[in-house]
């Protein structure tokens, strides 16, 4: 099998607009193939032992779907859009905030709506929350648990036992929505859209 590994020939996407290199990463913790676009180009993730006619079947069997998102990749998005994205996002997520902070028992002094690339949200221990615009894009239910988590930052600075105990006392269900960004949450940081799995 060791063997079979190795594989020099690049895997390209066939597009519509011509030949795509894709870059390949392995790791053994990666159970399924995954694709991603984005402003780097497109990769497929995928199992260390996985061999490289399997990237390339994966590849072949989306071609569609990375036409679409290579050509609705976001040109460098201005300041601009990005302003108007918060704004637009600030009201549902203070309305969660406000919503959750007394069920958890906490006093947000401060809530942010921010655009990072990298992060959902995030809670200071001067109360402040922040949020990311783009949990208007994920279903609603998925945005409440980012919500939630931050909120009990307040109360845990950390991602403790005790932590998840809160986190799960309010929302017994969380782990399906913490999954759900494991899964789509780096193409939707990303501007691309949700990049289909080999497995489920
Ligand atoms: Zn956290």
């Amino acid at each position: 099998m060791r063997g079979r590994r190795r594989d020099p020939a690049p895997v390209m996407h066939r597009g519509r607009d011509g030949d795509v290199p894709v870059r390949v990463l392995r790791h053994p913790r990666w159970r399924a193939l995954r694709l991603r676009v984005d402003e780097r180009g497109v990769t497929v993730t995928m199992p260390a032992r996985t061999p490289a006619m399997q990237a390339r079947a994966f590849v072949a069997s989306h071609r569609a779907w990375i036409d679409d998102a290579l050509a609705a990749r976001p040109v460098a998005p201005g300041p601009g859009d990005e302003r108007r994205a918060r704004a637009a996002a600030r009201p549902a997520l203070v309305a969660l905030v406000d919503a959750w902070a007394p069920r958890v028992g906490v006093a947000p002094t401060r809530v942010v709506v921010r655009s990072q690339r990298s992060r959902w949200g995030s809670a200071s221990r001067r109360g402040t929350i922040s949020l990311n615009h783009r949990l208007a894009l994920a279903p609603a239910p998925v945005a409440e648990y980012v919500v939630v988590h931050e909120l009990c930052h307040l109360v845990h600075m950390d991602h403790s036992p005790a932590f998840w105990a809160l986190v799960r006392k309010h929302l017994p269900g969380f782990e399906g929505h913490r999954e759900w960004l494991r899964r789509h949450g780096a193409a939707i940081l990303a501007d691309t859209p949700p990049p289909p799995d080999a497995e489920g």
